[in-house]
C-alpha cells in the first residue's frame, strides 16, 4: 500500500514524529493536533477502517486501546478522549486504521471534534 501516507510513515518512508513503536503499532503525534495532547495509535497493518476489519483482528484492538492506555499513564494526562472515525461519513479522512488519543485541556475546555 505505497500510496497510504500511514503505511509510509509506520515503514518510515516519510518522518513523523513517533512516541511508542512495537511490532503491531506505532504512536505518532498528530499534524494537525485537535487538542493540546493529540496522538495517533496507528496500526502496522493497513486496514482501512473498523468496518473493513474482521472478528480475527480483536487482539489488535484490545493492543491499540491497552497502549493508549499505556502511554496515556506515563505522559500523566489525567482523561482523555479516545476516537475511531470510521469511514468518510464518520470523519475518517485518512484510511488507514487509527486510534486518536486526546487530552490535556483544563477542567473547563475538555470539548473536542476530531
Ligand atoms: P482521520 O480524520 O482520518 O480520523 O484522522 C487523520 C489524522 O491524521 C488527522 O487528525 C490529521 O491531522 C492527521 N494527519 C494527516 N496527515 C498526517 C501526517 O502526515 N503526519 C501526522 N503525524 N499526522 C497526519
Ligand atoms: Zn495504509
Amino acid at each position: 500500500m505505497r500510496s497510504c501516507i500511514f503505511c509510509k510513515i509506520v515503514n518510515n518512508e516519510i518522518p513523523s514524529e513517533a512516541i511508542f513503536n512495537d511490532e503491531l503499532v506505532r504512536v505518532i503525534k498528530d499534524i494537525n493536533p485537535k487538542a493540546p495532547v493529540h496522538w495517533l495509535v496507528v496500526t502496522k497493518k493497513h486496514i482501512p477502517s473498523i468496518k473493513e476489519s474482521t472478528k480475527s483482528e480483536e487482539i489488535l484492538f484490545g493492543h491499540i486501546i491497552s497502549v493508549a492506555r499505556d502511554i496515556a499513564k506515563k505522559e500523566k494526562l489525567l482523561g482523555y478522549k479516545l476516537v475511531f472515525n470510521v469511514g468518510k461519513e464518520g470523519g475518517q479522512v485518512i484510511d488507514h486504521l487509527h486510534l486518536h488519543v486526546l487530552g490535556g485541556w483544563s477542567q473547563t475546555t475538555n470539548q473536542v471534534n476530531v
